[in-house]
């Protein structure tokens, strides 16, 4: 596994593949999630290109990009183990040079949700995948469920702007009690830790009233929140169902697949989950045909 620091570097090594290349965008901090994508891309093509960025434009100010956990050597580790053939870790200087002035707007399914919470964050993570497509050219690009908007953003980039690639998404891997790992959950304290599992917990409630016949939106939130309700720790952001291709807000009982995103914070983090109506959609296949264009 060779890792890669400059834009030449990785231009040449890209032009010296032949076949299927994969490419999975990360900020780093891996966990087994990240690896799923990896394992999975490793699975469909020729060739593996992992990216390692924090990327500074999409945290808004006064977000954590300066105490965003960092630890290259342990991510380089963990990646030539799950079979990645080449790593880029650009810095922010690399990314963007002095004079840079261009970025990537996607409307409307950047309105809502995440992109109400976090101003900017979309414009930011679209420009950096932007240009890391541009550097890479990959014929897959794999995306985890958890940020189930970013892969509804990021597949309405790749139709509008005639990018040559497919978006993979990849179902949500969890700890044991069911939270969704993410590089934040690390700041979780030990006696916030436990309080972090109600979040699983009001997701397959409302997955259970789905199956028995509960359609009405205004209800399933009520099932999921009752759930979280039950965890002092956890302070509810919002929790929203949404049509997953447009993420045009859902408010009328219907039969079609809805996404249930909720943000929850505790303690310091806030965390994100979601799942798709019906559970059975939530695989790989499921969530290719459902999540966005
Ligand atoms: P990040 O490093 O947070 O930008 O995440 C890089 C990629 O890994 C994104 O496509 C995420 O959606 C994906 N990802 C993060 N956590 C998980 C998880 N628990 N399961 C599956 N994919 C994940």
């Amino acid at each position: 596994m060779q890792v890669i620091e400059t834009i030449d570097g990785l231009r040449s090594a890209r032009r010296a593949l032949r076949g299927r290349v994969g490419v999975v965008p990360t900020m780093g901090a891996l966990h087994d999630g990240h690896l799923a994508l990896v394992e999975q891309a490793r699975q469909d093509n020729d060739a593996v290109i992992v990216t390692i960025f924090v990327n500074p434009t999409q945290f808004a100010p006064g977000e954590d990009f300066a105490s965003y956990p960092r630890d290259l050597q342990r991510d380089v580790a963990l990646l030539q183990g799950a079979g990645a053939d080449f790593v880029f870790t650009p810095t922010p200087a690399l990314m963007y040079p002095p004079g840079f002035q261009t970025y990537v707007k996607v409307d409307q399914v950047t309105q809502g949700l995440e992109g109400d919470r976090r101003p900017g964050h979309f414009r930011g993570v679209a420009t950096v995948v932007a240009k890391l497509f541009n550097l890479t050219q990959p014929d897959v690009a794999y995306f985890g469920q958890k940020d189930a908007q970013q892969v509804v953003v990021l597949r309405r980039m790749v139709a509008d702007l005639n990018f040559p690639l497919e978006v993979a998404v990849i179902p949500t891997v969890r700890e044991s009690d069911g939270l969704a790992m993410s590089s934040r959950n690390a700041y979780l304290t030990p006696e916030q830790r436990p309080a972090a599992g109600v979040i699983y917990r009001a997701l397959v409630a409302a997955a259970q009233a789905y199956e028995e016949g509960e359609r009405t939106p205004a209800h399933l939130r009520q099932v999921v929140k009752s759930v979280l309700k039950t965890e002092p720790l956890a302070e509810v952001e919002y929790v929203a169902l949404n049509d997953p291709t447009t993420l045009v807000g859902v408010h009328e009982a219907s039969e079609h697949p809805l996404l249930l995103s909720l943000v929850v914070r505790v303690g310091k983090p806030f965390l994100l989950d979601n799942c798709l109506l019906p559970w059975a959609l939530n695989t790989r296949a499921g969530l290719s045909a459902t999540l966005g264009v």
